[in-house]
């Protein structure tokens, strides 16, 4: 019997008896441990055309956290890592920075905790893998249980027990889901990653969990944490602000936009790696969005009433008390703001 998945659309959360009066009172903060906590629970994906040192530098200051990604020298990404500090100014500061798991892997991640990050992500598309094993126990070997390294990404509840074990402290989960990932085309592979989350969300580990992929609006960041995971990951709802890499281009009709692409795209492998092998991701560019801090406000702003709903002052009540109930299809339209569609 073939096991069936859940995606984001296809559940709601009930709404719940509330006692909250004001949703300001509500705690939307994540502990991800070893010296990493988030007022807001979003982390920025490490993609170049999302997380360089502005983009880490302004999630940081609002209490969410960047990925530097890690498609630069070492010296270019050490740069971004202590530019962001710089900005910053806070000894406590958050700032991630993205490491592969072969070649420089050793040299770039002592380098990057060296200029201040305090969190380091294994950043390879099919992070159950034996090099990933290898990856994890080298660094834990070399920097110590100090530093916060997230690993992944994953889709399984065998993959994150084992990454776990290997000595993550947090995992990212979502194979397949990313708004510009062409995996799921390419290799017949994936998961839903609302489906990854609820299966991972069984482990018996001291791990956290990190929704990846596919997040498109604040009630899928709800639906996330509530399936179990302690942050979300966002790629495509950050791509397009003042502070994303990348200039501000046209778009056919003249209105301003910037670039968005897979870092598995043909686009982006041709410009680190000077060719491409198996393409899954696609390239593109995204409307003109402004600063990121009015994405955040929004994203914070509908967090917040989703707890509300489910009548949750915090992250830990919503994972234990939340409850999800399967849509229809005609559930799924009628979810959506449908009155620009009536055609009467
Ligand atoms: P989004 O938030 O839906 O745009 O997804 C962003 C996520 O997609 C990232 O955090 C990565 O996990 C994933 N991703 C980035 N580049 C690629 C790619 O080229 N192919 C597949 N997945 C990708």
């Amino acid at each position: 019997m073939l096991k069936s998945a859940i995606c984001f659309d296809d559940v709601l959360l009930i709404p719940q008896f509330s006692e909250i009066t004001t949703r300001a009172d509500i705690d939307v903060s994540s502990n991800l441990e070893n010296s990493v906590r988030l007022r807001v629970p979003i982390i920025s994906s490490p993609m170049d055309t999302v997380t360089e040192s502005t983009m880490a530098a302004a999630l940081h200051k609002y209490g969410a956290m960047g990925i530097i990604h890690r498609y630069n020298s070492i010296e270019g990404q050490t740069e971004h890592i202590k530019k962001c500090r710089h900005l910053v100014r806070d000894d406590d500061a958050n700032v991630g920075f993205a490491v592969g798991v072969s070649g420089d892997f050793i040299e770039r991640a002592t380098a990057g905790v060296r200029a201040g990050a305090n969190l380091i992500c294994i950043d390879v598309a099919h992070g159950h893998h034996a090099l990933m094993r290898y990856a994890l126990e080298t660094l834990r070997k070399t920097l110590g249980s100090n530093i916060h390294i997230m690993a992944g990404n994953v889709a399984t509840l065998d993959g994150v027990n084992d990454l776990a074990d290997w000595g993550a402290d947090s995992i990212r989960i979502g194979i397949g889901g990313g708004s510009i990932c062409s995996t799921r085309i390419q290799t017949g592979h994936g998961l839903p990653t609302l489906q990854s989350i609820l299966d991972c969300s069984c482990t018996d580990r001291d791990v956290k969990l990190i929704a990846d992929g596919g997040i498109r609006n604040s009630g899928d960041i709800v639906k996330a944490l509530a399936a179990g995971a302690d942050a979300v990951m966002l790629g495509s709802l950050f791509a397009g602000t003042v502070e994303a890499p990348g200039e501000i281009v046209r778009d056919d009709n003249g209105n301003p936009a910037k670039a968005y692409r897979g870092m598995a795209s043909k686009e982006a492998q041709v410009n680190w790696r000077g060719k491409s092998a198996s393409e899954e991701g696609v390239a593109t560019i995204v409307p003109f969005k402004g600063p990121a801090i009015n994405i955040l406000k929004s994203l914070e702003l509908g967090i917040r009433s989703g707890f509300s709903y489910s009548g949750c002052q915090n992250l830990s009540t919503l994972q234990s008390k939340s409850n999800f109930i399967k849509q229809s299809i005609s559930g799924v339209s009628e979810s959506d703001t449908h009155i620009y569609k009536r055609s009467k």
